[in-house]
């Protein structure tokens, strides 16, 4: 590179241009463009700063290059002559030995066989033939390649190992989480391997002798269906924001900041529990472990014993556990979900958006019934007690619930909360109406819109703005997961309610503020809700009001 620039340089200071930015009519900032080896304009700003030698007139420069983003202060002489007093490197996750030293080599996308995404279980369609995703933004290398230390390259694997996810199946039981020690175990385990042509093709097939023996013959369709799945939500939410700055999960960061090293463990038929599913998220750099048992009932004589892998629903509550672990209280505490209430709730974000991402039958029915976790329990009614819905008369529940006995536990408690989302996402819908893609497309980010976000629009910086996904229920997922961001370490229902409102007036100047309330106020969570009280003698009083500007508008 800097042989590069010394032979060049004429040619690049020539190719580079400079706009300044009008800021209360000062020049305060000024871009400049095509500056060699970066990968976005350069931003400078002048300034005084503290040196050796006094306090000296400084241009600070923004550097983001491809795998580095370097913060950096000039000074100049009055000679002529400069000093760079101050360098600093913003990408926290690269140390010089994991600089790729080669792209990929190309491979065409992989094949699955399975339920494709939008079906939340085996009841609601057939399998098909579905391509991984070709996402430059989210999975720049795909699914299926992983970056190797040792060599500094990138390697295509055939199986179900990546960059995002590593699946495997685990029937010798479970094996603890040993974040410290880089767990490695996983590697030991069954996975299928779909060679050079990445034709994830297998069996399912199943019937009414299914013991734990007999679905074992089905677990290539299922560790494939757990991968397809988990990437799928990957690639969805880095869109929303949870990228490797808020502490997504991948093992290679490609130098957008965050910790690498923390793809999925994704276990498909986990012995040793039943009935269950799980989902541990250690700290920013550490690889959570995804669980999926299986599911027995022995009075159903169809199908007696599933697997949870084909649960959509199931699987996408339990990879929703760590999204909202990574974001509340930031990427590198993993304790801010752990107070009663707080638990509770982040049941409650799991269920919403395992809901909210089901294909719809009639999207714009506003009072439709959903219910979790149907098909693997064998149960027409699902592991709740009552769907999701706005009819109150299927789903009842409010906010004094939680005074209940049976709101103690932390499930039951998370469906009060999860059901105020919900109530909230469908008055959105209701606004904005429905859009059935929630990928953006992956072209010319962040710029295209139209079909997906609004038009763009540039604050007094003449930076854009956040984009504003036009359709209620993508513009539902984007406030609910910019408000994890910002929202305390162990929320309150009140906390994490006032963070919503503060993520709308981020994103839409408070444009949605009173469907925000009245969703909110319709499950007894309105202006005047409050918890009374500590410990024994905590009581939630409900309150069903709306602030007074919300009450004539519709
Ligand atoms: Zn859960």
């Amino acid at each position: 590179m800097l042989s590069d620039l010394e032979t060049n340089l004429d040619v690049y200071v020539d190719a580079m241009s400079v706009t300044s930015t009008d800021d209360n009519e000062k020049h305060t900032h000024q871009y400049f463009d095509n500056v060699p080896y970066t990968v976005s304009p350069v931003k400078g700003t002048p300034g005084y700063i503290q040196t050796a030698g006094g306090i000296k007139f400084a241009w600070k420069f923004e550097v983001q290059m491809q795998h580095n983003w370097y913060e950096a202060a000039v000074t100049l002489g009055e000679d002529g002559s400069y000093d760079v007093p101050f360098v600093a490197d913003w990408t926290s996750d690269f140390s010089p030995s994991e600089e790729p030293s080669s792209s990929p080599n190309y491979r065409s996308p992989a094949r699955y066989a399975v339920f494709p995404w939008g079906v939340n279980d085996p009841s609601e369609a057939n399998r098909s033939v579905e391509y991984e995703r070709e996402d430059p933004i989210a999975s720049p290398v795909g699914w299926h390649t992983v970056f190797d230390n040792g060599t500094s390259k990138f390697l295509n694997l055939t199986t179900t190992l990546g960059n995002n996810v590593l699946a495997q199946e685990n029937w010798e039981g479970y094996h603890p989480v040993d974040a410290e020690h880089h767990d490695t175990r996983f590697l030991d385990h069954k996975r299928p391997d779909a060679g050079e042509k990445l034709e994830f093709d297998y069996i399912y097939e199943p019937s009414p002798r299914d013991t734990e023996t007999f679905v074992r013959r089905y677990i290539n369709a299922s560790i494939s269906q757990l991968f397809y799945t988990a990437n799928m939500y990957h690639d969805l939410l880095y869109h929303y924001g949870f990228n490797e700055e808020a502490g997504n999960f991948q093992d290679f960061n490609f130098g957008r900041r965050g910790k690498g090293r923390d793809a999925i463990i994704a276990y498909a038929q986990e012995c040793g529990k039943r009935n269950n599913a799980e989902f541990s998220t250690p700290p920013d750099g550490y690889r959570p472990h995804c669980r999926m048992y299986l599911f027995y009932n022995q009075s159903y004589i169809a199908q007696p014993v599933k697997d949870s892998s084909f649960d959509t629903g199931v699987v996408i509550h339990e990879l929703t556990h760590g999204v909202t672990s990574r974001l509340t209280g930031g990427p590198l505490d993993s304790s801010c979900l752990n107070s009663p209430e707080s638990a509770g709730m982040n049941e409650g974000w799991s269920d919403f958006l395992a809901t909210m991402l089901r294909d719809r039958v009639d999207p714009f029915k506003y009072d439709a019934s959903f219910y979790v976790g149907a098909w693997a329990a064998s149960n027409d009614t699902g592991i709740r007690k009552y769907p999701y819905t706005t009819d109150k008369h299927l789903n009842p529940t409010t906010y004094s619930n939680l005074n209940d006995d049976y709101y103690q536990d932390t499930h039951p408690k998370g469906t009060v909360w999860g059901q105020m989302l919900w109530e909230v996402a469908q008055n959105l819908v209701q606004k904005h109406g429905y859009n059935e893609n929630m990928f953006p497309s992956v072209e010319n980010q962040p710029t295209v819109t139209g079909k997906f976000y609004r038009p763009v629009t540039y604050n007094s910086e003449g930076k854009p703005n956040p984009l504003i996904p036009i359709h209620g229920n993508t513009l539902a997922i984007q406030l609910i997961i910019d408000a994890m961001k910002h929202q305390k370490c162990n929320p309150t229902f009140v906390d994490a309610r006032t963070a919503i409102l503060k993520a709308d007036e981020g994103r839409t100047n408070r444009e949605n503020r009173c469907h925000i309330w009245r969703g909110f106020a319709k499950r007894g969570l309105g202006r005047y809700a409050k918890r009374i009280g500590s410990g024994a003698s905590l009581t939630y009083v409900e309150d069903f009001t709306i602030p007074p500007e919300c009450v004539e508008s519709s």
